[in-house]
């Protein structure tokens, strides 16, 4: 008698996301579904995504395609590794480091030394992108978790054109290692796959 098994999906060989309706960039993330309605959707195949440049969420069917509800998707954003130079200030207290992940909504921020940091506490904070003369300025972020020399912070306010900006670095980071995890020396049977990922980055 054959045995039934549930079919499994790995982040491998799961589909590509489909690009955000609203915004059209492809970098976009499969999310947890919300109570109620989305929990109903994910029974029929039609799964949550949130683009990760605009913040569009948006539903959208994979037919046949089965997720499992794992902890690492709770993440709306996902965070992307980047080493930024980057200042920050609030009240009396002035510092700097360097990122060690970003998205647009947050950052994960290393100092030097043990910075007077903590939860609660609201920043202004000015990103220093490679080849440019002007930051990329923050000026409302609140941080969420302080460890040691670290620091996370959540986005909550910037002017519009350097949300802009703040949108272009993600997309330009997230494109940059599309490139870089395509362009990785593959094995010969890979050949096609490496040539097809590198069409699907340039989209
Ligand atoms: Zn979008």
């Amino acid at each position: 008698m054959p045995t039934l098994t549930r079919p499994q999906t790995t982040e491998a060989d799961a589909p590509k996301a489909p690009p955000c309706p609203k915004c059209k960039n492809p970098f976009v993330r499969r999310v947890l579904p919300k109570k109620g309605l989305e929990h109903l959707l994910w029974h029929l195949y039609l799964y949550p995504f949130r683009c990760q440049i605009c913040s569009h969420r948006f539903v959208a069917l994979q037919f046949g395609r089965r997720y499992e509800i794992k902890l690492d998707d709770m993440r709306e954003y996902e965070r992307l590794r980047v080493a930024l130079g980057v200042t920050f200030s609030g009240g009396a207290l002035k510092g700097a480091g360097t990122t060690v992940d970003i998205s647009t909504k947050g950052c994960w921020i290393d100092c030097p030394q043990r910075v007077l940091v903590s939860k609660g506490m609201t920043l202004h904070l000015k990103f220093q992108e490679p080849g440019k003369a002007l930051p990329i300025e923050i000026e409302s972020a609140t941080v969420r978790w302080a460890l040691g020399r670290g620091f996370g912070v959540e986005f909550l306010g910037a002017k519009p054109n350097q949300l802009d900006r703040l949108r272009a670095l993600v997309k330009g980071t997230w494109e940059k290692r599309c490139r870089e995890e395509t362009d990785e020396p593959a094995a010969p049977q890979q050949g096609q796959n490496k040539k097809k990922l590198r069409t699907q980055a340039r989209t």
